[in-house]
């Protein structure tokens, strides 16, 4: 198997705020494996500074694993991604791209696609939400208006005015209202607006404090109904139970945990927790983001929306009406690549 790389530079479509970083353009890499018949596997990895990599990292991991998967059996995932985990434990983003690409290469070799290789059910998967990030009041309506056909928005909070800003966007759609904290709210302070935004209909809460706030969660979870959702907090499954008694549930990033073989032992690791389950994103393109759509018949909610916040994605995978996701049914991942018109290369 031949591993070879190529930056893809994805640029947003709105300048996107989170509580703790502002960005116009995301750097990801693009990881192609292929074999001497002309079979290509297709990965991506989409770092984030948040755990600790970057393009530069991730290249560096991917050069350090060319010879690996020269001589490896591709049918081998297990081997290979537990050999790299060991290597490299903390650049899952990088590992993430090389297990993607293994999992497209072997549905293509098959002739079958991912979620047949899984065992899913293609009918099962869910509505995506789609992510309102911070903004002014009077942008982030107008992005509210312009995500008007998606019936679950998820809405980045975590500043002094969110709760105003709630407010606002609820007098302008009837969407079902998520909200990501990323880490930015105090033990009180979330208290008291996850109270007020029960009545808002706010139906999950993501991450609230920053890592490691085991007993703040416990806390809050006494005086508050909403679920409340990790995500920064839970990397990978062995992240899992010490969260199980302070969090409802948690969100899944191929990005964070490694890849598929690793979202499937957290999901698995998950349920025995009882924990609620959803599968998120970076900003991605179609190709790690049809990835995690494979994903998600075993899983409760999706918020899959990293390839709609981007102008200029070069694949086309799964696709989205109304928040509803579709998979494609060619083999593999089932991703394209667009090309000028309206042909593409498979
Ligand atoms: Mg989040």
């Amino acid at each position: 198997m031949n591993l070879s790389f190529q930056p893809l530079d994805l640029k947003l479509r709105h300048t996107f705020q989170i509580a703790r970083e502002i960005r116009d353009v995301q750097n990801n890499i693009i990881v192609l494996l292929k074999d001497e018949d002309g079979i290509t596997g297709l990965g991506e990895a989409a770092p984030t500074g948040f755990f600790g990599e970057d393009i530069k990292s991730v290249s560096s991991v991917l050069a350090q694993s060319t010879d690996l998967l020269k001589n490896a059996d591709p049918f081998h995932i297990e081997d290979i991604t537990g050999y790299l985990k060991n290597k490299f434990p903390k650049d899952a983003a990088a590992r993430a791209a090389i297990d993607i690409a293994l999992h497209d290469f072997i549905g293509k070799k098959l002739k079958i696609p991912l979620y047949k290789l899984l065992g899913l059910n293609r009918k099962e998967v869910k509505t995506t939400s789609f992510t309102i990030g911070i903004d002014t009041l009077e942008k982030m309506c107008k992005k509210v208006d312009e995500a008007k056909d998606f019936p679950i928005l998820k809405i980045k909070v975590g500043i002094k005015n969110d709760m105003e800003i709630l407010k606002e966007l609820r007098k302008i759609t009837k969407a079902v209202f998520r909200v990501d904290a990323n880490t930015g709210w105090t033990v009180d302070e979330a208290i008291k607006k996850l109270n007020i935004m029960e009545e808002l209909g706010v139906e999950l809460v993501e991450q609230p404090f920053p890592v490691g706030s085991i007993e703040a969660m416990k806390k809050v979870r006494r005086h508050v109904k909403i679920p409340i959702f990790a995500d920064e907090d839970v990397k990978d499954s062995k992240d899992i139970p010490v969260l199980s008694d302070a969090v409802d549930g948690i969100n899944i990033k191929l990005m964070k945990c490694g890849g598929i073989r690793e979202a499937l032992r957290m999901i698995s690791t998950a349920r025995v927790h009882g924990l609620k389950i959803m599968i998120g994103c970076n900003i991605e393109s179609s190709v790690s983001i049809t990835a995690a759509a494979h994903l998600t018949p075993l899983v409760d909610y999706a918020d899959l929306d990293g390839q709609l916040l981007v102008t200029n994605d070069p694949y086309i995978g799964v696709t989205v009406d109304k928040g509803k996701l579709t998979l494609p049914e060619s083999d593999g991942l089932g991703v394209a690549q667009k090309c000028a018109g309206s042909q593409v290369i498979m």
